[in-house]
């Protein structure tokens, strides 16, 4: 039988180790694929049975400034992230500089000028957030900025 180090270890990150043999978690590591839940064998680690969600925000790709995206909200209920996602096409409207990249101007390139704390008063308004929900305090993208 697998180990569920093992399992993460060949499907997914590597993010598990044993230690006085317990299985502990790296949580930097983790991309909450979920690998280790489906094949634990003794169905130790579960799912919760309410549905939460992670919004992690900013990645965009390129050959020039390829970016990461960071963890946003996590915790949230599907009904704040629909909120969110509403919330941040108002923010787009009212920031994006049509002048920019032929009109193409990227999120994360309208968020660098108008600070993530603006982006995320527009982002969370209205939203009620359940009680485990966890917003970042701050982001700091690294990389390349135009
Ligand atoms: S959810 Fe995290 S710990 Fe589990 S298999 Fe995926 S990467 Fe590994």
């Amino acid at each position: 039988m697998w180990c569920l180090c093992e399992k993460c270890e060949v499907l997914s990150m590597g993010a598990l180790k044993k230690e006085n043999y317990k299985i502990v978690r790296a949580h930097y590591k983790c991309i909450r694929c979920g690998e280790c839940i489906l094949n634990c064998p003794t169905s130790v680690w579960t799912r919760d049975s309410k549905k939460y969600h992670i919004l992690a925000i900013m990645g965009s790709t390129g050959k020039k400034n390829p970016r990461l995206a960071e963890d946003f909200l996590l915790w949230s209920c599907e009904e704040s992230i629909i909120k969110i996602i509403i919330n941040t096409y108002k923010y787009v409207i009212e920031y994006i500089d049509l002048n920019a990249l032929g009109g193409k101007e990227h999120m994360d390139y309208i968020v660098d000028r108008t600070g993530f704390m603006e982006f995320k008063k527009w982002d969370l308004d209205g939203v009620e957030l359940d009680d485990i929900a966890k917003v970042s305090e701050n982001i700091y993208w690294s990389g390349i900025r135009y």
